[in-house]
């Protein structure tokens, strides 16, 4: 068991790296082919040895071996939170398949949280990756059996309608007010993907969550930059819903 959890966790800053790349490729638009990652400030592909997740980041100090720029610190928080994850995944689920399972939907939600974060878009590509994980997770159940398969696709059905159907209502109602879009349609789809996981039940608590991240990491930001809370700019609030729903899935 802890052997296992040790390897999840381990598997876990790996894939947080690899979703930080496909993430910013998606949104770069560049292709996801394993070409060799390189140092994007001199373009010195990387040694092996430096493509250690979270090692290789404090070995380097945060900076490449070759110029000593910067490596972006989102990389090494990419890297320990989806080795967080993992350990998450391996502690909560009954079995090391279904572990496996729920950790991959909580890498696919790192992968969202970081485009959102990076970009303010939610690449289809990986919305639908959680979505499909997520479906995967709601139809796998929880090993006993319980409640019948069948039960469990209508909650996975009914989750997403309540998700995407709720947030489509809001960003309607949103634009008939005020003339303009608050709220992207990627916000909407990512919460239909995260409904299907987490069913109707536990919506609510995920976006109460969320918004309170949202609203703490403003007023963070607002008082780093000295200014209203009323003039923000865009929150980026795809990025809370994706990890509170991970939050929320291993509590
Ligand atoms: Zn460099």
């Amino acid at each position: 068991m802890l052997a296992f959890a040790a390897l999840m966790a381990l598997l876990g800053a790996a894939m947080g790296s690899f979703v930080a790349l496909v993430a910013e490729r998606l949104v770069r638009g560049e292709a996801i082919a394993l070409s060799r990652s390189a140092c994007r400030t001199c373009g010195t592909p990387l040694r092996a040895r430096h493509l250690v997740p979270v090692a290789s980041y404090l070995v380097l100090r945060g900076r490449c071996a070759t110029c000593q720029a910067r490596i972006p610190p989102l990389l090494f928080q990419a890297e320990a939170i989806g080795a967080l994850f993992g350990l998450a995944a391996a502690l909560s689920a009954p079995d090391p398949a279904r572990a496996l399972l729920l950790a991959a939907w909580m890498w696919a939600l790192l992968g969202l949280a970081l485009a959102d974060l990076r970009s303010f878009r939610l690449p289809d590509a990986l919305t639908l990756t959680a979505a499909l994980l997520g479906l995967a997770l709601t139809l796998a159940g929880d090993g006993t059996g319980w409640p019948p398969l069948s039960d469990r696709a209508l909650q996975a059905a009914i989750g997403a309608l309540a998700g995407g159907g709720s947030f489509w209502l809001l960003r309607a109602a949103y634009r008939w007010r005020s003339g303009r879009d608050g709220m992207g349609l990627g916000d909407v789809k990512l919460m239909a993907a995260l409904g299907l996981a987490l069913g109707v039940e536990h919506l609510p608590i995920m976006v109460l969550l969320a918004a309170l991240t949202a609203l703490a990491l403003s007023a963070l930001r607002a008082w780093r930059k000295g200014r209203p809370l009323n003039r923000l700019g865009r929150v980026p609030f795809g990025a809370a819903l994706a990890m509170s729903a991970a939050l929320v899935s291993v509590l």
